[in-house]
């Protein structure tokens, strides 16, 4: 997916992922066993390297918001997933908000980044979330958009059959072929580069270890002239650096949902084993997941806080059901 309409293959972007016919990457859910279409070399989920116990102090997820979504967004987000993964969410915004300074203190960062939704001011919050998370000495990267619900456990066991110290690029891809651009990093532009990216709606999660190498074309304010150089938004300036640039492969996963995708296709009996979930455009056409519970539609419209129930029924505004 590439938020900011910017050529042709930003049409063809959003063609693959709202089109529901043919062979489709979307029309996959995938459990665990599945989602490694291609791994990125070395090792995967149940591959020869011992699991190791990740915590969830390991990972540094990153909220992308704007100011005018603190609100009608954050909150449902600081109700449900946040709250069970303080700590490590980190949320970066455009504006100074009281509120959720006294909320969650630190863990918001004002990236004093336009609010504007154009290439360069979605491309300056990610460079501060890279920023922020080198700096944190965390074993993963995890962005998300603030209109995803991330299943933290399910985070944590995805990322507990890596090793933050491979090069590990994890997500879900928005087309279902790799993205053409022309080379203006490495050349002069004349020639084009094909590479894979992870959809940014959707939620994506780099190993510390490739992290670092990336940095030459993702530190201090680099993201910005990577993604000015190839004119192509956030998401995939994070695609062209790590498949283009640094020749690791993203490892697509079905786990991750965004939607740009059908999300009603999702089956429920599979809904709690994703690692991320979205909604989108519930005042006109609805696209949320199809799941039942503690909430009507009218009630939780996201479907977030029905999911959030299911997953930790003691929750104190979750509806006691099976207590007689
Ligand atoms: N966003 C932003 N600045 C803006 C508009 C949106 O940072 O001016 C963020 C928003 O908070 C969300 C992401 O960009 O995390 C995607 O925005 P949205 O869901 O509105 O659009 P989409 O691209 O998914 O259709
Ligand atoms: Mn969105």
């Amino acid at each position: 997916k590439c938020r900011t309409v910017d050529g042709d293959w930003v049409y063809t972007a959003r063609r693959a992922d709202t089109q529901g016919s043919g062979k489709h990457i979307d029309s996959q859910t995938g459990s665990e066993g599945d989602f490694l279409h291609r791994t990125g070399g070395v090792m995967g989920a149940g591959g020869s390297w011992p699991r190791n116990p990740l915590e969830l102090k390991d990972i540094f997820i990153a909220v992308k918001t704007t100011r005018k979504y603190h609100k009608s967004r954050l909150d449902l987000l600081f109700q449900t997933w946040v709250s069970k993964a303080k700590e490590q969410t980190f949320i970066f915004t455009d504006g100074e908000d009281q509120e959720l300074r006294r909320r969650a203190g630190a863990n918001v960062i004002n990236t004093n980044c336009s609010a504007a939704h154009t290439r360069q001011a979605l491309c300056c919050k990610m460079s501060v979330e890279y920023d922020k998370f080198i700096e944190s000495q965390r074993k993963w990267f995890c962005h998300m958009d603030d209109d995803n619900y991330v299943i933290v456990p399910s985070l944590l066991k995805l990322l507990s059959s890596y090793h933050h110290t491979q090069d590990v690029y994890l997500g879900r891809p928005s087309l279902d072929h790799p993205i053409e651009a022309a080379e203006r990093v490495k050349s002069d532009g004349s020639v084009s580069v094909k590479f894979w990216f992870a959809t940014g709606g959707a939620g994506f999660c780099i190993s510390r270890g490739l992290a670092l190498k990336m940095s030459p074309w993702a530190s201090l304010g680099n993201f910005i002239s990577t993604a000015e150089k190839i004119r192509l938004p956030d998401d995939c300036t994070m695609g062209y650096i790590i498949e283009a640039l640094l020749e690791v492969t993203l490892t697509h996963t079905h786990l991750f949902h965004s939607h740009l995708e059908n999300l009603q296709r999702l089956p429920t009996d599979t809904v709690l084993e994703q690692v991320t979930l979205s909604y989108g455009g519930f005042e006109n056409r609805r696209n949320v997941i199809s799941i039942g519970g503690a909430f009507s539609l009218v009630e939780d419209p996201s479907r977030f806080k029905t999911v959030h129930c299911l997953l930790y029924p003691e929750t104190d505004w979750c509806p006691s059901m099976g207590h007689h």
